[in-house]
């Protein structure tokens, strides 16, 4: 793969692994706290938490911070850290601590002391200043490391992230434990900029988003769609060798549907609201709503007939669209979308054929996974949170599914974590959890037992001796959504897609106008060809159409001369392999389809 990182990366621990880096974090954030407050002293403070990577502080100040002041607040704290500070630590009481606030005159203060519990601890930095804080931290502002913090951003956010609150200032920072720590952070800050899926899904033409269509909601270009179709073509592919039957379904449906299958009940507020003709049959909560899953419509066609155990295992497979209502503040490119493609498929099979299935579904997942390059995973069974009363089912129901995923996993021998309160509402599910390079976590496919939902809709299977009993389903999605997914591939290769994936495989370049006809003609040759061929007929220097193509990230690219044309050659370069030099026509076409065909480079 051409985008891996080189050299054996840092391995960077998120704060809830460190105690050590909690301390750092939590004390660096009151150093900071403490420098604002002695440059401006119109700031208060409210609160200043650790994140995973770092820490931020809120403050009320009446304008807001630039970069210079920054800069400034930093070198304060450089001063303080240097001046090595004790921090220590002070038990109060409610009232001792309500009037030293009050001496402050901090009223943010005041409304945090009113929320916390005892016991009420002060920290102090040296004799010069305080904040109420439950710790830890570290023991001296010496154990900061100077060279090992930096400041990152301002930004508003409202007191309580509440937007009728007042607005407030806050500062990103981040600290650890060294300098290198430090400088693998920044530069995978900068490696996830650079390959950031909205930044490059734009330059690459893949997908855009609208105003007038929606939040959340991709339209997908020329291009974009191009991966799109070569994904699911793929899928289906290896579906079909493995016995799943397509389906297509609608994309609205009775509410009563819903009803049936619990997603009214529990699932509601993830949905778009009903449409309904008229007052009357709103009133009747008669109308129609966007799927937010696939499965009801599915189980309609496996209900069409009565179905007997030698049709069993049945796995229907949709590449189906569901709309989802997800709040707005959470929509960012194509990893939190409301309308999205599930390469969604059900499976009904008798209790008997639960785990075979089971482990097929696996194997289906995992060799996709390995098609994608994505080898980074590990697998995380999502179970239900016994406290809570979210789930439909019986508790028998539960156990007996979430036995049939843990036993399966183990005879497969995958490694796995248990996470409980992560299942669906109607059943348990495996879910497989990617690292991408930069060490940042995804969900892709997942795998569902679903024992409820055969229950609710009744459905039923004759056995060989003619009793009626009751299927098991599957509900399985490998790539999760075509628009995480890709998303998701996007960053993992930073536009650099393999040639089977890539939407242009080759473009050819022609160095004068001599050629263009040639190049034209070739390229419509090869896309009768079913290689994705295009010619620049932008007219460019031959050195821009070079770096055209490169930005473009087409994976091969060829040249064509005076000499090419008379030798019926090209001159091909290759962002796998660089330059390969003059290659027969007919020689890059077989090794282009070859290499398409294998899922290889050129
Ligand atoms: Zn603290
Ligand atoms: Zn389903």
């Amino acid at each position: 793969m051409p985008t891996a990182i080189q050299q054996e990366p840092i391995r960077l621990p998120r704060t809830s692994e460190s105690e050590n880096l909690k301390k750092i974090r939590h004390t660096t954030s009151h150093v900071m706290a403490m420098a604002v407050q002695k440059l401006f002293p119109k700031a208060q403070v409210t609160i200043g938490p650790w994140t995973e990577n770092g820490f931020y502080y809120d403050f009320d100040h009446p304008e807001p911070f630039t970069e210079k002041d920054l800069k400034a607040i930093k070198k304060e704290m450089i001063k303080i850290i240097n001046q090595k500070l004790p921090v220590i630590r002070e038990r109060v009481s409610r009232a001792e601590a309500k009037q030293r606030i009050e001496e402050l005159g901090e009223t943010y203060k005041l409304e945090i002391l009113e929320g916390i519990e005892d016991p009420i601890t002060l920290y102090h930095l040296g004799e010069q200043w305080w904040d109420l804080c439950a710790g830890p931290h570290v023991e001296n502002t010496a154990e900061i490391d100077p060279k090992a913090f930096d400041l990152e951003s301002v930004a508003g956010a409202y007191w309580r992230g509440d937007e009728n609150n007042p607005q407030l200032q806050r500062i990103y920072g981040t600290a650890w434990e060294t300098p290198e720590q430090l400088a693998e952070y920044k530069r995978r800050k900068e490696e996830a900029l650079r390959r950031d899926h909205r930044k490059l899904g734009k330059e690459l033409g893949l997908f855009i988003f609208s105003d007038s269509v929606g939040p959340g909601l991709p339209l997908w270009t020329p291009k974009g769609t191009v991966l799109r179709s070569q994904l699911e073509d793929f899928l289906k592919q290896e579906q079909l060798k493995r016995g799943y039957l397509p389906v297509v379904t609608p994309h609205i449906a009775r509410v009563d549907l819903f009803k049936i299958s619990g997603h009214w009940q529990n699932y509601q507020e993830d949905m778009f609201p009903m449409m309904a003709e008229d007052e009357q049959a709103a009133a009747a909560e008669q109308g129609f709503v966007l799927k937010p899953m696939n499965c009801p419509f599915h189980i309609q066609i496996y209900k069409s007939e009565l179905r007997s155990y030698r049709d069993l295992p049945m796995r229907l497979a949709e590449f189906g669209t569901v709309y989802r209502y997800e709040q707005s503040g959470e929509l960012g490119g194509l990893t939190r979308v409301r309308g999205f493609t599930v390469d969604d498929s059900h499976l009904f099979v008798t209790p008997e054929q639960l785990e075979d299935e089971f482990h097929s579904v696996v194997d289906l997942i995992l060799s996709v996974f390995k098609s994608l390059q994505l080898t980074n995973f590990k697998a995380r069974l999502s179970f239900r949170d016994p406290e809570s009363d979210k789930y439909i089912g019986s508790d028998e129901v539960w156990e007996k599914a979430q036995n049939a995923i843990r036993h399966a996993v183990q005879t497969i021998g995958m490694e796995y974590f248990e996470a409980p309160g992560e299942a669906a509402f109607y059943g348990p599910k495996l879910d497989f959890i990617f690292e991408d390079v930069l060490e940042r976590e995804w969900q892709l496919g997942t795998v569902q037992v679903d024992y409820n939902l055969p229950e609710r809709f009744d459905l039923v299977y004759t056995a060989e001796d003619g009793s009626r009993q009751r299927p098991v389903m599957i509900h399985r999605a490998p790539f999760g959504s075509l628009e995480r997914l890709i998303g998701i591939l996007i960053e993992q290769y930073a536009g650099d897609f393999p040639l089977w994936l890539a939407p242009i495989q080759i473009r050819l370049l022609p160095v004068s106008d001599a050629q263009s006809d040639f190049v034209q003609e070739l390229a419509a040759k090869m896309r009768s060809l079913s290689i994705r061929a295009e010619a620049d007929t932008s007219r460019e220097r031959l050195g821009k159409m070079i770096r055209n193509g490169e930005k473009q990230k087409i994976p091969v690219m060829a040249v064509v001369g005076a000499k090419e044309l008379e030798e019926n050659t090209l001159s091909i370069r290759t962002r796998a392999g660089g330059e390969l030099g003059a290659i027969p026509v007919a020689e890059v076409i077989d090794k282009l389809k070859e290499a398409i065909a294998s899922q290889s480079d050129f």
